[in-house]
Formats: structure tokens, C-alpha cells, sequence
């Protein structure tokens, strides 16, 4: 996996204010939005283009444009549909998958509720959003979908990482077919798998704290 973190002091001041526990929802959402448009920049580096000729006021020359088919956004429910936006606005073409997976607090295990993926990824350029990579126990299951049904790159779009999972995802796939990009590593997990110092829990603050399965 290659792995990308994001050094700017934009994206590191955006991240401070992410993180404070007095910052309200309103805000959170905005600030998650700006940074996943910052990181998407890096995140859409290798992203496949093709050449097509153009005409300026000037003169016949040649451009690019992506290839198809498009790019797929994969955001993973509930926090990772706070990412949508800020992804799209760099990707308007792409289409968008949902890949909805509960984690058991106890067990920090991931299973699937929602498998709202392409059958066929074959050839695609795939970036899943999901804003806390803790475990990497959810990232390692979408990732695995999405290389079984043919994708040609998976670019992991995170806002914060814990070392633990960082590793988790290195050691499930080790050549650089998968990205990492992250606005951050942080210290470490604590005993109930969050990530510390962290920001809390990422669908909470963007959502408020509906019930259920969801992450
Ligand atoms: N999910 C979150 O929302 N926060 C964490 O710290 C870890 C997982």
C-alpha cells in the first residue's frame, strides 16, 4: 500500500479545529467537506486520463480527460457520506457506490448490512471515504469487495488514522494498487477501538447521534 499523508498547514489547521470538542456540527461538516476537497487533490493524483484534442481561441492542441469508465466514490455509511460532496466536487463525473458495514463495539469486528457496489468494477478507479481508519477492519473488507470485482486502483480517502490500522491495511494488501490518503496518524487506539487524541466519533459530530447499525 502506498501511503500519503497530507503535510500542508492548511489541511493541519482545518484538522485542529475538526478536532476541538467545542466545535459545533455546523461547523464540523464544513470543515470535513474543505478538508476532503484538500486531500481529494492528492487522492486523484493517478487518477487514469486519456489525450483528446481541443481547440483554443488560438490554436488545435491536445488536453486530457478521465477515461472511462468514470471513477467510483465508495462512501462507507453513516460518516463516510460526509465526505460525499467535497469528493464529487473534484470528480463530477464519477458515480457513486455505498458500502454500509456495522462494527460490534465489543469485538471492534465489521460486518456488511448494505452492498451498494458495482458487480462488475473492472477497470475502475475506486476511492472509498471513510473519515477514521481505526481498526482497519472495515477499509480491509470494502477494499477486498472492490479488488474482487476488478477495480483497477482503490484509493482510501481518510481524515485521521490509527497506526494499528494503517498496519492492518499495509499487511492486507502490500502492492500499491491501494492508497492510503490521510489528513493525519495518530497515536494510538483505545480499549473501545477509538482513535486517540482523535476528533471522537467522526458520524456523531457530522450527524448527531441517531441509532443504530450504523458507523
Ligand atoms: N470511528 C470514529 O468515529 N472515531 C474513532 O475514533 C474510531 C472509529
Amino acid at each position: 500500500m502506498k501511503i500519503t499523508v497530507v503535510d500542508h498547514p492548511v489541511v493541519a489547521a482545518k484538522l485542529s479545529t475538526l478536532r476541538d470538542e467545542s466545535t459545533p456540527a455546523p461547523v464540523f461538516r464544513r470543515l470535513v467537506d474543505d478538508l476532503v476537497t484538500l486531500l481529494a487533490y492528492e487522492a486523484t493524483r493517478s487518477v487514469s486520463v486519456e489525450p483528446m484534442p481541443i481547440t483554443t481561441p488560438l490554436a488545435v492542441t491536445e488536453g486530457v480527460r478521465l477515461t472511462m469508465p468514470p471513477p467510483l466514490v465508495v462512501p462507507v455509511l453513516r460518516a463516510g457520506v460526509g465526505m460525499l460532496d467535497g469528493m464529487v466536487r473534484l470528480l463530477p463525473a464519477a458515480e457513486v457506490g455505498f458500502a454500509g458495514l456495522v462494527r460490534d463495539e465489543r469485538t471492534a469486528q465489521a460486518s456488511w448490512y448494505a452492498d451498494r457496489l458495482p458487480e462488475d468494477a473492472a477497470g475502475r478507479d475506486v476511492f472509498v471515504l471513510d473519515p477514521m481508519l481505526a481498526t482497519g477492519g472495515t477499509l480491509v473488507a470494502v477494499v477486498e469487495v472492490l479488488l474482487a470485482r476488478g477495480a483497477r486502483t482503490v484509493t482510501c480517502v481518510c481524515l485521521l488514522a490509527a497506526p494499528e490500522g494503517v498496519d492492518r491495511v499495509e499487511t492486507a494488501f502490500p502492492d500499491d494498487t491501494v492508497r492510503l490518503v490521510v489528513a493525519a496518524v495518530d497515536d494510538r487506539l483505545d480499549e473501545r477501538s477509538y482513535i486517540v487524541p482523535g476528533l471522537g466519533d467522526a458520524g456523531d459530530r457530522l450527524f448527531g447521534s441517531a441509532p443504530s447499525t450504523s458507523g
